[in-house]
């Protein structure tokens, strides 16, 4: 089977080698369309994504991609938003459990957060009126609210899971995250044997950080769920350990929350997890559960063991120590 391979910047290559390496340990053949996109290809091609990447994308429909680095207040807009919305990846899941012994500041969390990924303060449309004034639109519509809470409805619904909490700020953004609101509301009646739970982002942060095993399903706006997962990820031991999927009617791409981690790059030293859990997703999305449980619980047996921690979570091991450790495992 075809997957494309997109190796970002930064720590991209070293974690998306890993990924490789251990899913040729796992036994299941994937012939990787090895493509890149970013700063990398910017400064070697001229160009932020190559027609071949859309090509690979379009043919494979399948992708995992490592990060790809945005300048900050200043550039090009997003490879990952631009990509998000081209191909109507509407879908951004986000799930935070916690791993084997991983210096977690809560244990017992399994939230699977929903967020909206195309529309919202992400829609970039931003203007500059003068030097002095600024101005960003926020956009929420009834069709791409509806089709974000209607898949974290479902999934909390095939998943036997209780709650879905639905976070806005509405009680000051009355019309765009009123309407999210509302419609939230509206579809919660199909799924009666589901509690809809209404928190403000605010006061989410805070309950988040007190008392996660409250929450089970979260679905949220863009930027909240942006920030939201951030804060999970911190919970379960930091960013080495969240994985992400955008999915749409015709195509996925499956990538780690974190970004290209810039400081650490090419030091051997990147936690390549979660960008395997990514890949773990992927695996679900193709039906491939076998394999997916082979590498969830090798890596559940290496992170029982804090020896076997990379540096973000306090540990020594090097990249390529830690990747030959789950082939091990496998
Ligand atoms: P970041 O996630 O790259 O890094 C934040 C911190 O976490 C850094 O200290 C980094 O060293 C650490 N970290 C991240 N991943 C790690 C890993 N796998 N192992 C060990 N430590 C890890 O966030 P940032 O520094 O704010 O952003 C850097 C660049 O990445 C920016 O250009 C940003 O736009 C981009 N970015 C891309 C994506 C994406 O491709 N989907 C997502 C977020 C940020």
């Amino acid at each position: 089977m075809n997957i494309t391979l997109i190796q970002g910047d930064g720590i991209g290559k070293e974690i998306s080698d890993s990924v490789m390496k251990i899913i040729e340990a796992s036994g299941l053949q994937i012939h990787w369309d090895i493509v890149n996109a970013g700063i990398s290809t910017l400064e070697s091609k001229g160009e932020l994504i190559p027609d071949e990447v859309y090509q690979s994308l379009e043919k494979n429909k399948i992708a995992l991609k490592a990060p790809i680095t945005t300048p900050i207040g200043k550039g090009f807009r997003s490879v990952n938003v631009h990509l998000r919305k081209k191909y109507d990846l509407y879908a951004n899941i986000r799930p935070i459990k916690n791993i084997g012994k991983a210096p977690a500041l809560h244990h017992n969390m399994d939230i699977v957060l929903f967020r909206e990924n195309t529309e919202g303060l992400y829609a970039g449309i931003e203007e500059r009126i003068s030097d002095d004034e600024r101005k960003s639109i926020k956009v929420v519509t009834r069709k791409n609210s509806e089709r974000i809470i209607e898949k974290a409805f479902d999934y909390a619904k095939q998943d036997n899971r209780k709650k879905v909490t639905v976070v806005t700020k509405a009680n000051i953004m009355k019309e765009s995250d009123g309407l999210f609101l509302d419609i939230g509301r509206e579809i919660a009646k199909n799924y009666p044997e589901i509690e809809l739970q209404e928190v403000l982002v605010d006061n989410m942060a805070m309950q988040l950080v007190m008392n996660p095993s409250q929450f089970d399903v979260i679905v949220t706006g863009n930027l909240y769920g942006d920030i939201l997962s951030d804060l999970m990820a911190g919970l379960i031991g930091g960013l080495g350990l969240a994985s992400s999927a955008n999915i749409g009617e015709n195509m996925a791409i499956f990538e780690a929350v974190h970004g290209s981690a810039p400081d650490i790059a090419g030091k051997n030293l990147a936690n390549p997890s979660a960008l395997l859990l990514a890949s773990c997703m992927m695996l679900h999305y193709m039906g491939e559960y076998e394999t997916e449980a082979k590498i969830r619980n090798a890596l559940e047996t290496v992170l029982s063991n804090p020896s076997n921690f990379t540096f973000d979570l306090g540990g020594k091991l090097t990249t390529t120590e830690f990747t030959n450790k789950i082939i091990n495992a496998l």
